[in-house]
């Protein structure tokens, strides 16, 4: 489990050179993990934002030039919808999320927000467009209420509170020893994955962004906790409209997404709602059938 522990120093000198009041848990966290190779393009300008619509087209990606991820691959997010993206795992799920956030950039194809390409926009202007979720959340060694607060530095007491209320995870900070200045993160307090995800849930919504990237974690939460999490995602950040694309591991979560896309091996292999990839009798009917009778078989060791 990787858990961001930096100096609180160097926390301020990065601060300081981003000149910015929002403090991007998200990029520091991967400027570290992946010393991210995107730089703005010359004369690169800041996105601006309409609905939040999000096109690939003909995207083409590899890490290694002899192992394509992706040869073609499009879709359309529009804008103020709910799209999820589910397959098999290793299919290239969080390499879109990866591509939209330009840690890397496509070698063919485009990919654009509201018609803008996004290789030509600045970079940070298109990061404080998208707020993520990711699986596992990173915290900084500090109390609960900093951690919070990294999703918008400015953001007042009551505000994190009222975040961390409808993210409903107040009610395990108010049991926690020192309550919102608990410690945690590397030598503080260890708490769960889902609670991790629930506190990354407030800070998103503190920065309320106009695009959400949620990505489910795969292992760390057990059925009921996971749709839990996502009842309180759909109603704390999906309450008004916001362009999301969630990648989901268990199906029950996607059944109300708008569209639903199914990658194979860097491919969309169907597309649909929920209704209508259940009536194709594809990938996505069959990986339903595969994990209900798992859930069923879990729900049957916790009745014995
Ligand atoms: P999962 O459901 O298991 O999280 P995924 O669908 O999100 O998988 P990706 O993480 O997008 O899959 O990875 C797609 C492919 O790219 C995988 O085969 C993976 O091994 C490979 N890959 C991912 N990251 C890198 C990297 N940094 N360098 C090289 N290969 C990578």
């Amino acid at each position: 489990i990787f858990q961001l522990s930096l100096p609180l120093n160097f926390l301020g000198t990065i601060y300081r050179e981003m000149r910015q009041n929002l403090l991007d848990m998200e990029i520091l966290y991967k400027l570290v993990e992946e010393n991210t190779p995107a730089k703005d393009a010359p004369g690169a300008k800041p996105l601006n934002l309409e609905g939040g619509s999000i096109r690939f087209e003909n995207v083409a990606f590899a890490y290694h030039p002899d192992r394509p991820i992706f040869r073609d691959l499009s879709f359309t997010v529009p804008a103020g919808k709910k799209v999820a993206i589910v397959g098999p795992s290793g299919c290239g799920k969080s390499t879109v999320f990866r591509l939209l956030y330009r840690f890397y950039d496509p070698t063919a194809g485009r990919i654009s927000i509201d018609g803008q390409d996004i290789g030509g926009v600045q970079i940070e202007s298109l990061r404080r467009a998208i707020g993520v979720v990711p699986q596992d959340t990173p915290l900084f060694h500090a109390d609960i209420m900093h951690n919070v607060r990294y999703g918008r530095l400015d953001a007042s007491d009551e505000e994190v509170m009222e975040a961390t209320r409808k993210a409903n995870v107040d009610q395990t900070i108010a049991r926690l020893p020192d309550g919102y200045k608990t410690m945690v993160g590397e030598r503080g307090l260890m708490i769960s994955g889902g609670e991790k995800q629930r506190l990354a849930v407030a800070r998103v919504m503190l920065k309320d962004p106009p695009i959400l990237f949620f990505d489910e974690a795969t292992s760390a939460l057990d059925a009921h906790t996971e749709f839990e999490l996502m009842k309180n995602i759909n109603t704390a950040l999906l309450d008004k409209s916001r362009t999301s694309i969630f990648i989901a591991h268990r199906l029950r979560t996607v059944v109300e997404a708008d569209l639903i896309i199914v990658l194979k091996e860097g491919e969309v292999v169907e597309r649909g709602t929920h209704d209508e990839l259940m009536r194709l009798r594809g990938l996505y009917h069959s990986m339903w059938q595969q994990q209900a009778s798992l859930e069923g078989m879990e729900e049957n060791e916790e009745e014995a």
